[in-house]
């Protein structure tokens, strides 16, 4: 016997010692319930201070005769309390990470928390549209107020008291009536304000929101939308009128359509014409055959657009200006219309009852 062996030490080589310190070790990993519990585990019995590092380093201490023995029971302890940490911490990953995938999973078939986003409204992107289709021809987009003066509306464009249109069948009058406003029935009134603001030469447009006194129906809306374009320069003729609304036309509907100036009456101008554009559906192909009827254009052929004509010089007269020098023209159309004609909309009650499905499908055009 060494005079360093010290027999208290040596007594935890023996193999009862060492398979207390492995039953241990054991019964602590086994129980570790998470990675946390067993790094403390792994302290307790795997690090260089735990009774089995603490065993080994006794080995030294022993006879030479011993030293294998004992190295042999002490390595076998120790590779089996490793053995048992390296499969603890296996299963315990794999729990976390199946855990992690579980508590971190996106259920794509859930419902979409969004807030549906709207469109504009197909009738504000044509009208932008438009103004921005004259604004490119050197015109300005002229505005006035919706509740008109009766002057602007009927007196200045020549409408006298007892014109028909002043009638209270298609006129909103607002009280209390000795006012003497309305709620503009076209945007012809833009007319007069433009010529009594500006001096000539005038180019203009104006879209803007009227108002007649018509049920809401599928084709009547007491709220609707025009265009009025008014010019105002020395030397403009009826070819220069025409020339504007064909090319308004063709940028409207493409370039096959076809257009036509059917002879009427306005007070404000003269002479007046009615916008007619050759039918898109039958094009012209139905009238006189009663084999091939169009509702579209009813089989006349021909859809109307809008009014026109030269400015009446009573209306330049009685906005200052000398007809002697200077005439122009003056239209105006159904934005409705238009949108109509377009798109293919055929009841007016989907233009003004706000319902998004209406105007979803139009985009977000600019
Ligand atoms: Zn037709």
């Amino acid at each position: 016997m060494s005079a360093s062996y010290d027999p208290k030490l040596a007594a935890a080589l023996g193999p009862a010692a060492l398979q207390a310190a492995v039953d241990a070790a054991l019964a602590q990993i086994t129980d570790a319930g998470d990675l946390e519990a067993l790094k403390a585990a792994r302290l307790a019995h795997a690090s260089d201070r735990s009774p089995l590092a603490l065993a080994n380093r006794e080995i030294g201490t022993l006879p030479p005769a011993a030293k294998a023995d004992a190295g042999k029971r002490v390595g076998e302890a120790r590779r089996a309390v490793n053995d048992a940490l390296a499969r603890r911490q296996a299963e315990l990953e794999a729990e976390r990470d199946a855990h992690v995938l579980a508590e971190e999973r996106v259920d794509v078939t859930l419902p979409w928390p969004h807030t549906p986003r709207g469109a504009r409204h197909p009738l504000t992107s044509l009208m932008e549209r438009i103004a921005d289709l004259f604004v490119a021809m050197g015109y300005e987009v002229a505005d006035g107020p919706e509740v008109e003066t009766e002057w602007a509306n009927f007196d200045a464009l020549n409408m006298g008291p007892d014109h028909p249109a002043r009638s209270m069948q298609d006129t909103f009058f607002v009280d209390p009536p000795e006012a003497g406003l309305v709620l503009r029935t076209h945007t012809s009134p833009v007319q007069a304000r433009t010529l009594l603001e500006r001096k000539p030469p005038v180019y203009v447009v104006c879209p803007g929101r009227v108002f007649r006194t018509d049920e809401l129906d599928a084709t009547h809306t007491p709220v609707f939308h025009q265009v009025e374009g008014l010019v105002v320069d020395e030397g403009i003729t009826m070819a220069h009128l025409k020339g504007t609304l064909d090319h308004f036309a063709a940028a409207m509907f493409g370039a096959g359509v076809v257009t036509r100036l059917r002879p009427s009456y306005f007070p404000f101008t003269e002479p007046s014409a009615e916008l007619d554009l050759l039918c898109f559906v039958c094009r012209g192909a139905s009238v006189g055959d009663a084999s091939r009827p169009c509702r579209t254009c009813s089989s006349e052929g021909w859809i109307e657009w809008g009014g026109c004509g030269m400015v009446n010089p009573r209306v330049l007269i009685a906005c200052g200006i000398d007809p002697e020098r200077y005439s122009g023209f003056a239209f105006g159309v159904g934005v409705e219309r238009a949108l109509m004609f377009r798109h293919g909309a055929k009841d007016m009650r989907d233009m003004v009852e706000g319902d998004v499905r209406f105007s979803l499908p139009f985009g977000l055009e600019v």
